[in-house]
């Protein structure tokens, strides 16, 4: 499965859905989004094992991508997981930040986990190579690519112009021609980067424009078995109510999916984004922190839910959302790329693709 096979559908609701298996990693990023260290959270796999067991035929998600932390440290729970989502019609993908490519073999039960699903994701930025060096990145690539597995590399810059984000990409390419797609991410203020990043806010806009957000359509299932909306490391840490979609110990993957597609506030969140709901339906004023706060904060009143329901259930919008589903799905990963990373590497997501 190669990466471009994932983003073009990662907008689309429900057809997919974001793991997290544990919060621990040994790795000690400076940036590090889920603030991951070797005593960090780790649940029993059965609430992951109840909850993949709910995937039939007939109700999955296409494709399952699992995380962490670091998910490489549970290598007999990838390979379970990715044998039942299998069974049921649904891919896998794994992400690593490779804390294993010291060892001069990759360890046999890694190399099992990661024969066992269907991409290989490794994820690296300038933090992250002053715990594990590029030349070990590339020598595990290699080795991967040698199984006959697809893999991609998802790389961080603190902003389009980052000289790290030119000179990995290529370093990346004149070790594999074109053979390895790259997905290139901005660096955000979660975790430990919160301590010494911090991101502009962007100046108060005269009319409050519809800004979608893409990232309300995969369902996200923290380390501790809770399913929410969005993969936003404060949704994961707040659980504000409007973006908890249930757990993994007591709801099926049929449930998740529809409470994600029929909930009128991620539909207006998928469609028009938070300020402008906000804005529109409430008396409320968005946040001026920014995009994410505004969605984390925003507070359902009756008469704000009594304006949202009354515009999302007319058949018009229904229509408008079928539209830009499909709209969204013709403009591909390229354009998923453009829209949540950086536009000036987005052609990167597409190396490797055949035809
Ligand atoms: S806007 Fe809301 S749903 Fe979208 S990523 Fe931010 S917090 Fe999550």
């Amino acid at each position: 499965m190669h990466l471009s096979d994932i983003l073009k559908i990662r907008s689309q609701p429900g057809a997919g859905i974001s793991i997290g298996l544990t919060r621990k990693c040994p790795l000690s990023c400076a940036h590090c989004s889920t603030n991951s260290s070797l005593q960090s959270e780790e649940y029993p796999e059965d609430r992951f094992v109840r909850f993949v067991g709910t995937f039939s035929p007939q109700h999955h998600p296409e494709i399952m991508a699992l995380s962490g932390g670091e998910a490489l440290l549970r290598p007999k729970l990838i390979m379970k997981l990715a044998k039942m989502a299998r069974r049921a019609g649904t891919s896998s993908s794994v992400l690593s930040g490779l804390f294993f490519a010291r060892h001069p073999t990759i360890p046999a039960n890694i190399e099992r986990a990661i024969r066992s699903v269907d991409h290989f994701s490794v994820s690296t930025d300038a933090y992250h190579e002053q715990e594990i060096h590029r030349d070990l990145v590339l020598k595990t690539l290699d080795t991967v690519l040698s199984y006959g597995t697809d893999v991609s590399v998802h790389l961080v810059g603190a902003n389009e112009d980052d000289p790290f984000i030119a000179d990995a990409t290529a370093d990346i390419q004149q070790r594999f021609g074109d053979d390895v797609p790259i997905l290139v991410n901005l660096l955000e203020p979660f975790g430990r980067a919160r301590k010494w990043f911090s991101k502009a806010v962007p100046e108060e806009q005269e009319q409050i424009k519809a800004s979608p957000c893409h990232m309300a359509a995969w369902p996200v299932m923290s380390y501790d078995g809770t399913i929410v909306a969005c993969g936003n490391d404060d949704v994961i840490e707040k659980l504000p109510d409007h973006l908890v979609l249930g757990h993994a110990m007591t709801d099926s993957w049929q449930t998740i999916s529809e409470r994600s597609a029929s909930s009128c506030t991620l539909r207006a969140i998928r469609l028009y984004g938070p300020e402008f709901t906000v804005n529109r339906f409430s008396s409320q004023k968005p946040d001026c922190t920014g995009y994410c706060d505004t969605c984390i904060n925003m507070q359902p009143t009756r008469d704000f839910g009594k304006n949202l329901n009354k515009h999302m259930t007319s058949p018009s919008i229904r229509l408008l959302e079928d539209t830009v589903a499909v709209l969204r799905l013709e403009a591909g990963a390229e354009a998923f790329a453009r829209s949540e990373g950086t536009a000036k590497f987005s052609d990167l997501v597409s190396l490797g693709r055949d035809g």
